[in-house]
């Protein structure tokens, strides 16, 4: 597997929250349970979610309050409500506080991927094919070239850089990158990200002059190209 998508579930009724974080493996993305709105505020300032899947009704903090805190970060990923039916005016102003859609419980589980869908799409369009420089990444095909030269790279180094490049000029942390990359226990997996950095270097830096993988010292990792031709970068620092 690659780059996946990272939902956090904010939804104490367990058999709920169990029967969304099947569904939703099963449908290719990496989701975080919190049963509480104490635990998602916490997940959600430390992990950088694709989006948000919010119960209004929590044991601790009212939902609400959660989304209002949510939104207030800057990197804010779309929110998805889920309410109970007769709770109308939680729903006007779920969106009111800047929730993207809402989902009436009980609801089939197609039309929450298919929302799902929806909310992904617009907060992040997905290319078929990512550029950087002369460095080629085709999302579909699952293949990757420099200057027109196919490079074999193993699964988790495909989407170790089909992550940096979906962002690029954008600093990543290790953890984030680990976040994105493993399905889950990814706790003490940081250091492993040098690793494979290592050796996607090798593979896509190494014989070429322009330096496409930077070091952000104090972050971690970033891809980026020059606005510079090559050759005056010849000797750029490159961590
Ligand atoms: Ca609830």
């Amino acid at each position: 597997m690659g780059y996946r998508m990272r939902i956090l579930v904010v939804e104490d009724e367990k058999r709920i929250a169990d029967f969304l974080h099947r569904g939703l493996e099963g449908a290719g993305y990496a989701v975080d349970i919190a049963p509480t709105g104490t635990a998602a505020l916490e997940l959600a300032h430390t992990v950088d979610y694709d989006l948000v899947i919010l119960d209004l009704m929590l044991p601790d903090l009212d939902g609400l309050s959660v989304l209002e805190k949510i939104r207030n970060r800057k990197i804010v990923p779309p929110v998805l409500i889920l309410s109970a039916r007769d709770a109308v005016d939680d729903r006007v102003k779920g969106l009111e506080l800047g929730a993207d859609d809402y989902l009436v419980k009980p609801f089939a589980f197609v039309e929450l991927l298919a929302r799902i869908r929806v909310l992904l799409r617009r907060g992040q369009p997905i290319p078929e094919r990512l550029q950087v420089g002369d460095l080629t990444l085709d999302c579909i095909r699952r293949k990757v070239s420099r200057s027109g030269e196919p490079i074999e790279l193993a699964p988790k180094e495909f989407g170790i850089l089909e992550y940096l490049m979906r962002n690029k000029g954008r600093p990543l942390s290790r953890t984030m990158i680990v976040e994105h990359v493993w399905d889950e226990e990814y706790d003490g997996l940081t250091n492993i990200v040098d690793v494979y950095i290592r050796h996607l270097r090798s593979k896509i830096d190494e014989r070429f002059p322009c330096k496409l993988i930077h070091t952000v010292r104090g972050i971690g990792y970033m891809v980026d190209a020059p606005d510079k031709p090559a050759s005056q970068l010849a000797d750029a620092e490159t961590g």
